[in-house]
Formats: structure tokens, sequence, C-alpha cells
């Protein structure tokens, strides 16, 4: 296990009702302690105490490439509630690269369809082949290298951390030794990874930050409805599902020539729609027969769309637990 912790200057009854709030929302578990109280979170235990009426935060993972995503998402949520420029970490380490960054090398960019472009990295990414699914890639600015750990096991941004573009991917296949990995990218007017993605030569460096977010679900019945952004992923928890898995998928694509060849295990049926056909994701949600008794549903795409797939989520009676239905886009 891995520890660290941090101090902060407001009273622990300023910064307390805040922390309870936002486990609330995301379903944290929040427990009293002999000495505060804890939050059981994604990637570990978060719990708060006074010592000298001082707040101290201490953090635990399993490794410490868990502890700085625990880390990193506390830091972010004190910024979120004004309350970033309150924290002091205890010092732990400095060294060159931030335990949850990876450096590796373009191997292959292939055209997979019209729409997507696959990549694929050269590298050390055994640690990606379990836990979440998702990583951030890293687009800093040209010439300044990559980030770096201050003596506080914290992540130092060259030029600050507002002058990166980390976008989230999802990890679409790691090869069983770990020594390179995938991802889809789908090619959107306006992206920023779009125009980064028409340079990628073989042999070109990219950093990446992860593993992170949720891992594939365990629910003996799945309905899986996203879009392109959320194909790999969808793709992956068909793939990883247990045996025996009932469910359904939908994923909207441009059209029929983006469709992917995906190996469908007994009792899971995959349907595509397509955009040129007229179909949006929120209808695909509504056609979606979702049974009574143990369930999951998850739906990814647009923010708006996916603000419509709560909605619909809670006139099924779908409860917390049951769904997630994630932004992973904003139409700007
Ligand atoms: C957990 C997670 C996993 C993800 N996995 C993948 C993945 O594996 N592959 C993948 O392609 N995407 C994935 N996404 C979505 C991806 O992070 C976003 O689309 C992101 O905005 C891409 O960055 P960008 O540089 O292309 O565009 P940005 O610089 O963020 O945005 C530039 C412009 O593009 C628009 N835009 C962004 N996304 C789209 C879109 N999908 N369609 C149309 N316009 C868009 C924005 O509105 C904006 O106007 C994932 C998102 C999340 C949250």
């Amino acid at each position: 296990m891995q520890t660290t912790t941090a101090t902060l200057a407001v009273p622990m009854r300023d910064f307390l009702p805040g922390l309870k709030a936002r486990a609330a929302e995301l379903d944290y578990p929040v427990t009293p302690t002999a000495r505060g109280m804890s939050v059981a979170m994604y990637y570990g235990t978060l719990e708060v105490f006074e010592v000298d009426r001082v707040t101290t935060v201490q953090i635990t993972s399993k490794d410490s490439v868990e502890l700085l995503h625990l880390r990193d998402t506390l830091d972010w949520h004190l910024d979120q509630a004004g309350l970033k420029h309150c924290i002091t970490w205890a010092r732990m380490r400095a060294g060159p690269n931030p335990a949850n960054l990876a450096i590796g090398r373009v191997e292959r960019v292939m055209q997979i369809s019209p729409s997507f472009t696959r990549v694929r990295l050269g590298g050390d990414y055994t640690r990606f082949l379990d836990g979440g699914l998702h990583f951030r890639l890293l687009l800093g600015p040209a010439g300044t290298g990559w980030p770096t750990t201050d003596d506080t096991g914290g992540t130092v941004w060259p030029g600050g951390v507002e002058a990166w573009h980390r976008p989230a991917y999802t990890v679409r296949k790691v090869c069983p030794e770990g020594s390179w990995m995938e991802f889809d990218i789908f090619r959107h007017a306006g992206g920023t990874v779009n125009d980064w993605a028409d340079g990628l030569r073989p042999g070109d460096e990219v950093a990446l930050t992860g593993p992170g977010g949720t891992g594939l679900t365990e629910a003996p019945w799945i309905g899986l409805i996203g879009d392109e952004t959320a194909l790999p992923v969808i793709i992956r928890m068909i793939e990883g599902a247990p045996a025996g898995t009932q469910g359904v998928a939908t994923i909207l694509v441009p059209s029929r020539a983006d469709v992917q060849t995906v190996r469908t295990p007994e009792g899971i049926v995959l349907r595509w729609a397509f955009r040129d056909e007229g179909a949006t994701l929120i209808e695909a949600f509504r056609a979606t027969e979702v049974p009574a008794g143990p369930r999951y549903v998850f739906f990814a795409g647009e923010k708006g769309e996916a603000a419509l797939a709560r909605e619909h989520g809670v006139a099924l009676g779908l409860k917390r637990g049951e769904i997630h239905a994630l932004a992973y886009w904003t139409a700007h």
C-alpha cells in the first residue's frame, strides 16, 4: 500500500460538507473512523481528521500509480471548490517521471475505416493489462519536455497544466506481454487530436497517463449504448464480459463503412446504428428493452445526450449503480 498526507488551511467543518456531497454524488461510501471520517473511492481511501486544529487528509492506494490518480482527483475537486491554494502535500520524493506516466513510441498508424484511426504504441504498458480502461493523451507545448515530479510527489507540468491538452481515450488492446497498446481515434472536424493524428509518424514519442476510469462490469445483464467515442470501451466491455453475461449493445457510427468486426459472446447482441440513416443515440437507448432484476446500463455520448439518458434511466426506474450515463465529449 502507498500513503501520503496533506494538510488543509481550512477548518474541517468547511471542508467536510463539500466532500460528503461529492461522495454522495459519486456513490462513494462514507464511514466514521476513530479520528475522523473516511471515503472509500475507486482508487483507494481518503481519510480526513484534525491534528492540532489542522485539517489533515490521508490518501491510501494499492500502488503509486493509483495514489497519484487519487491525489490528482483531490487536487481537481479542491480546485473546483476554490480551495486548491489551501492544500500542502507532505514531502515524498522527487523523480524524473510521475508514477502514472507512460512514454512510448508510435509503431503504426492505421486508417481502419473512414472515421477511425488506430494508433499502436510500443513501450511498457503492463499496468494497462487490467484495471481502468482509459488513459489521458498528453499534448503539451512544443519543446518543453514531459511532466516531472516535485518533492511532494505531485506532477509538474512544463508551461503550467493549462497549457496541456489531456483528452481521455480508451485502451482498445494491450498485447499479453504489455509491450504495445492500441487506441482508436474518432476523426472529427476541429479536434486537436485530429490534427495531431495527421502528423503522427512511426518512431514519434507519445506520452500518456493512466490507467484510469472504471474497469469491466460483472452484471449478469448489460445494456451498452454509445457513439463513436464510446466504440472502443463498448467493444472492450463486450469482449471482456464474463461467460454467461446477457445483454444488448448499440454503437452509433457515421455510416456502415465504420462498422468493426467484434467477437460477440453468446448472449450479447451487438447492433450498429448509423448517423447518415438518421439514427440518434437517445433513440437507441429508448428502443433498448431493459429487463427487471440485476442489470447495468452504460451510456456514453455527447454531454446533452448523456443528460437525456439520465432522465430516461430515471423513467425506467434504474437506481444508482444500475446506470452510468456519461458525457464523453461536449459540443461547442
Ligand atoms: C473516458 C473517456 C474515454 C474516451 N475514449 C475515446 C476513444 O477511445 N476514442 C475517441 O475518439 N474518443 C474518446 N473519448 C472522447 C474524447 O476524449 C473527446 O472527443 C475529446 O474531446 C477529443 O479531443 P479533441 O482534441 O479531438 O477535441 P477537443 O479539442 O476536445 O474539441 C475540439 C472540438 O471538437 C469537438 N468534438 C470533440 N469530440 C467530438 C466528437 N466526438 N464528435 C464531434 N465533435 C467533437 C468539440 O465540441 C470541439 O468543438 C473518450 C472520452 C472519455 C471521457
